[in-house]
C-alpha cells in the first residue's frame, strides 16, 4: 500500500476503510499516474468531526494568525510550482504552461486572502433609540464541505479553501475522482504549513456518498460546490432540507461577439484564449461565436490561421498548446456535436475530426475545429460543449444579437470584441453574465468577483465577495 496516495483527516494521512483504490490514468498516453486511495461516506464524517472539534478554536484565533498559515502555504505553493503543474498536467492533460499559471493562480489566492483576512471588519449603527447600542459582527460560518471538479485541479481547490479558512471556517474537502493527485500534494504543503490538525481535510472517494454526507450531516453548516449545473441542483436540493449555506459555481455556455468594427487580430487571439485554453474544458469557455456578417469571412480566415499553428499535444511538452480531451466519454460528447452540427447543415471550415495518428492514437484528442453556418437547433448551440470546437453563427443587427447571446439558462461568462466605447458600455450593461471581458478573452484576476448569472451558480468567488461567502452576520443590540 506504499505506493497509494492518501487522504488527508483530523491531521494524519489515512486509507478508506474499504481498502478500495482508484488508478488515475494520464489521458494523453493511458499510462498509471498514480493510486489514490478511495473511500466514501465513513471517511466524509470522520473529516467532518474533525472540521467540527477545530472550529471554535481556529474561528477565534486573531486573524494575524490565520493570515501566517496561508502565507506560508502561499510561499510554498509558489516554489512547488512546476512539481504541481507537472501532476496536473500528467492527471487531466492540460498543457504545462498553462498549468503552471493554475499553480500561480493557486499561490496568489492564499496570498490575496493571507492579506484579506486582517480586514473582515463589523459595523456600529447609531441607534433610533437613546438607550440601545447596535453593533455587527461578521462571523465565521461554521465546517464547510466543498467538492471540485478536475478542470482545475488545484485553483478550484485554493479558491474555496483559501477564503474559508481566512474567514475562520474549518474545511472538508472532495476532489473529482480523476484528479486526485494534485489536490494530495496540494495537502502535503497545507501540512507542511503547519495547519492545525482537523482544521482542513481531504477525502477522496465516491461523490454519492460523500455527497449525501455533506448534505445530512448537521455540523456542515455550507457547501461550496464546482462542477456541473444537474450536481449542483442536487446538491441544493439536499442542502435545502438542513437550510445549509450553499455557493455553486456551475456549468457555463458563454456568447463571444465580434462586432463590424472589431481589431479582428485582436478578437482571434482573444477568443484562441477563450475557447482553446484547457483544450475548451473551462465553464468559462466560449460556446457560442457570433460574428458580424460584414466581417465574418475575414475573421474565419484569421482563425484557421491560427488555429493551423496551434500545437496540439501531450500536456507535458512544453510547446504544447492545446492538449488531449480529459476521457472519453468527454471526446465522444465532443465528437456527437460536430457530427450532429454537420447533419443539421453545418460546414467545418478548420479541423472537425479526432486526431489519431502515432502518439495521438493513445490519447483522447479532436483536432480544434471551426464550424460555420451553425443555427439554434443544433446541439452544440444548445449546450456546453466542453472541448475544442467552435460554433460560428454570423449577424447583423446588435438588439438581436444581445437577444440571442441571453436566450439561455446558463450565464456565466461573455465576450464582446468592439471598437466603439459607446457599445462596450451598452454589452457590459445588457449581457446577462456575471463576467463580461470587453476586448478581453481571459477575464479572471483573484480579486475579481466570479460567478454566474440564472443556473450557472449562486454567490461569487475571488477577492472580498469570496470572503462574504464564509461568513455570517450577527447583529447585537446592546442596552445601555
Ligand atoms: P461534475 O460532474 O458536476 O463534478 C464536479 C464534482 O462533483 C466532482 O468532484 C464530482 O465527483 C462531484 N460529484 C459528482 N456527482 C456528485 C454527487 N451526486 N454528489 C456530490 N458530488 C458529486 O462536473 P465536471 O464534469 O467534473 O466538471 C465540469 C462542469 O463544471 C462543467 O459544467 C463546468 O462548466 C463546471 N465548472 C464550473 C466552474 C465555475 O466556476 N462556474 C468552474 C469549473 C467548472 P467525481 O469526480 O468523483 O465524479
Amino acid at each position: 500500500m506504499s505506493d497509494v496516495s492518501k487522504m488527508y483527516i483530523n491531521g494524519e494521512w489515512v486509507t478508506s476503510e474499504s481498502g478500495e483504490t482508484k488508478q488515475i490514468m494520464n489521458p494523453a498516453t493511458g499510462e498509471l499516474v498514480g493510486t489514490a486511495s478511495f473511500g466514501g461516506g465513513q471517511e466524509a464524517k470522520k473529516a467532518i468531526d474533525a472540521a467540527h472539534d477545530a472550529f471554535g478554536k481556529w474561528s477565534r484565533a486573531a486573524a494575524r494568525e490565520r493570515s501566517k498559515y496561508l502565507y506560508k502555504l502561499y510561499e510554498l505553493v509558489r516554489d512547488h510550482r512546476d512539481e504541481l503543474a507537472g501532476i496536473i498536467s500528467a492527471e487531466m492533460g492540460k498543457p504545462l504552461r498553462e498549468a503552471k499559471g493554475e499553480v500561480l493562480g493557486a499561490a496568489d489566492n492564499f496570498l490575496w486572502y493571507a492579506e484579506e483576512v486582517k480586514r473582515v471588519y463589523g459595523e456600529t449603527i447609531p441607534s433610533s433609540i437613546p438607550n440601545k447600542r447596535i453593533m455587527v459582527l461578521r462571523q465565521a460560518i461554521g465546517v464547510v464541505a466543498a467538492i471540485t471538479p478536475w478542470n482545475f485541479p488545484v485553483n478550484m481547490v485554493a479558491r474555496k479553501i483559501a477564503p474559508a479558512l481566512a474567514a475562520g471556517c474549518t474545511v472538508v474537502l472532495k476532489p473529482a475522482e480523476s484528479t486526485p493527485l494534485s489536490a494530495i500534494r496540494l495537502f502535503e504543503l497545507i501540512e507542511q504549513a503547519g495547519f492545525p490538525k482537523g482544521v482542513v481535510n481531504l477525502v477522496v472517494g465516491d461523490p454519492v456518498s460523500i455527497g449525501k454526507e455533506f448534505m445530512e450531516n448537521e455540523k456542515v453548516q455550507k457547501i461550496g460546490f464546482t462542477g456541473s449545473t444537474r450536481v449542483g441542483k442536487l446538491l441544493m436540493e439536499g442542502a435545502a432540507k438542513q437550510v445549509k449555506r450553499v455557493s455553486m459555481e456551475l456549468g457555463g455556455h458563454a456568447p463571444f461577439i465580434v462586432f463590424e468594427d472589431a481589431d479582428l487580430d485582436a478578437a482571434a487571439d482573444g477568443l484562441f484564449e477563450s475557447k482553446f485554453r484547457n483544450t475548451g474544458q473551462m465553464c468559462i469557455s466560449t460556446n457560442r461565436l457570433y460574428v458580424h456578417e460584414n466581417v465574418a469571412s475575414s475573421f474565419t480566415e484569421k482563425l484557421a490561421e491560427r488555429l493551423k499553428k496551434a500545437k496540439v499535444g501531450d500536456g507535458r511538452n512544453k510547446d504544447t498548446e492545446i492538449g488531449p480531451l480529459v476521457n472519453e466519454q468527454a471526446l465522444n460528447k465532443v465528437l456527437d456535436h460536430i457530427e450532429d452540427a454537420k447533419n443539421k447543415g453545418a460546414k467545418v471550415a478548420h479541423g472537425g475530426n479526432r486526431l489519431t495518428d502515432g502518439d495521438y492514437a493513445k490519447g483522447f484528442y479532436c483536432e480544434p475545429t471551426v464550424l460555420v453556418d451553425v443555427t439554434t437547433e443544433m446541439k452544440i448551440y444548445q449546450e456546453e460543449t466542453f472541448g475544442p470546437v467552435v460554433p460560428m453563427i454570423t449577424f447583423t443587427d446588435e438588439a438581436a444579437v444581445v437577444e440571442h447571446a441571453n436566450n439561455t439558462r446558463f450565464g456565466l461568462a461573455a465576450y464582446v470584441y468592439t471598437r466603439d466605447n459607446a457599445r462596450c458600455f451598452r454589452m457590459a450593461e445588457l449581457l446577462e453574465y456575471g463576467i463580461v471581458g470587453i476586448n478581453d478573452g481571459s477575464p479572471t484576476q483573484t480579486q475579481a468577483p466570479f460567478g454566474g448569472f440564472k443556473e450557472s451558480g449562486i454567490g461569487r468567488e475571488g477577492g472580498k465577495y469570496g470572503l462574504e461567502e464564509y461568513l455570517e452576520t450577527k447583529f447585537v443590540s446592546f442596552g445601555v
